[in-house]
């Protein structure tokens, strides 16, 4: 319980313990803070430029509707649309969860396409795990979904002319990819996540995080106070074949309990160690996968999305797809 005022403004009484500064702060230094926060970030990598079409990907979670409510205070909302993708995982991410966004993004002047993974490749995540598994094939529902979800909303941003897209990315979720790439010795996977650093491909649309350097219980708290109503069913597949990523975040998660302030510490050095080698990576070094046409590394002649539905016995479904088909020059056997 929090009795004092609030160590900023010292009128009102503080409400919310913000453990990586010591400060006691009252709610609406919170969220000034916080905002405050995620336009210097912007501000220190130049990450919207005046000219800018901005595709928002929104998940209906609380980071989104923070994503939202910001850019839109600080940016044109007519430049701003937004992409919502609907999994297909059951009870999760539902029809009112995806209603409730899109009003509160009309309300502002931003319009939501939603779609889901089912249109882009004939099946929802739900069937793709399910065949995964019937096939035995050992992969995290978790890696499908951020593999398909990346990619719809590259896709989005291209056919829409887009030219960054803005996710909602926190600083639990950043910090967690920083050390699966070093745990994986991921180097170039590391520099590409710095602010700084140029997509590997034209076909790629420039990815921007906002929200890089806030704390997913700050994002929560802000919607609490807030008052957004927003979705907080947990995903069936959460715990299910845990990923690297899952071990990582548990382990940060107790770090950051007993040393608060770790993830930003993380965050921060490596933003200062990896700059100047961020900003020499080059774009256009990845092929063209020989199903899809998307990029791909140049050691590999498929993508990581054709690999892993090939693995899942559902490649064939992809060339249902009409934008996927068009593409498709390749038999299976020829691969
Ligand atoms: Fe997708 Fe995994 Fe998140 Fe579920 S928990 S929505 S499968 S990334
Ligand atoms: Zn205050
Ligand atoms: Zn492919």
């Amino acid at each position: 319980m929090v009795s004092a005022l609030c160590d900023v403004c010292k009128i009102r009484p503080a409400s919310i313990y913000q453990p990586h500064t010591g400060r006691k702060l009252c709610r609406e230094c919170f969220i000034k803070d916080i905002r405050s926060r995620i336009i210097n970030e912007i501000n220190k990598w130049k990450m919207i430029d005046p000219g800018d079409n901005i595709l928002l990907g929104l998940s209906g979670g609380k980071d989104s509707y923070v994503l939202l409510e910001v850019l839109s205070e600080i940016y044109k909302p007519s430049r701003l649309f937004a992409v919502s993708i609907v999994e297909g995982i059951p009870r999760y991410n539902r029809e009112e969860d995806i209603n409730r966004m899109k009003i509160f993004a009309k309300d502002r002047g931003v319009d939501v396409i939603v779609t889901s993974i089912r249109e882009y490749v004939g099946h929802s995540l739900y069937e793709i795990v399910e065949r995964a598994l019937k096939r035995g094939v050992g992969v995290s529902p978790c890696t499908y979904c951020g593999i398909l979800r990346r990619r719809i909303l590259n896709f989005y941003a291209r056919i829409y002319g887009a030219s960054k897209v803005a996710t909602a990315h926190n600083l639990d979720d950043e910090a967690q990819t920083a050390v699966v790439n070093i745990l994986r010795g991921d180097y170039v996977g590391l520099l590409r996540l710095h602010p700084l650093a140029p997509p590997a491909s034209k076909k790629l649309v420039r990815r921007i995080k906002p929200l890089r350097k806030i704390y997913e219980w700050e994002t929560t708290t802000y919607t609490y106070i807030k008052g957004f109503g927003f979705q907080e069913t947990e995903c069936m597949f959460i715990s299910m074949m845990p990923t690297l990523r899952a071990r990582v975040r548990e382990a940060l998660y107790e770090l950051e309990w007993k040393k608060p302030g770790s993830l930003l510490r993380i965050i921060e050095t490596l933003d200062m160690l990896l700059e100047n080698e961020a900003k020499r990576l080059t774009t256009g070094i990845l092929k063209n996968c020989r199903i899809c046409g998307e990029p791909t590394s140049p050691k590999r002649k498929l993508c990581k999305l054709c690999e892993l539905l090939r693995e899942a016995g559902i490649l064939e479904a992809v060339y249902q797809v009409p934008h996927l088909r068009v593409r498709s020059f390749y038999s299976e056997e020829e691969i």
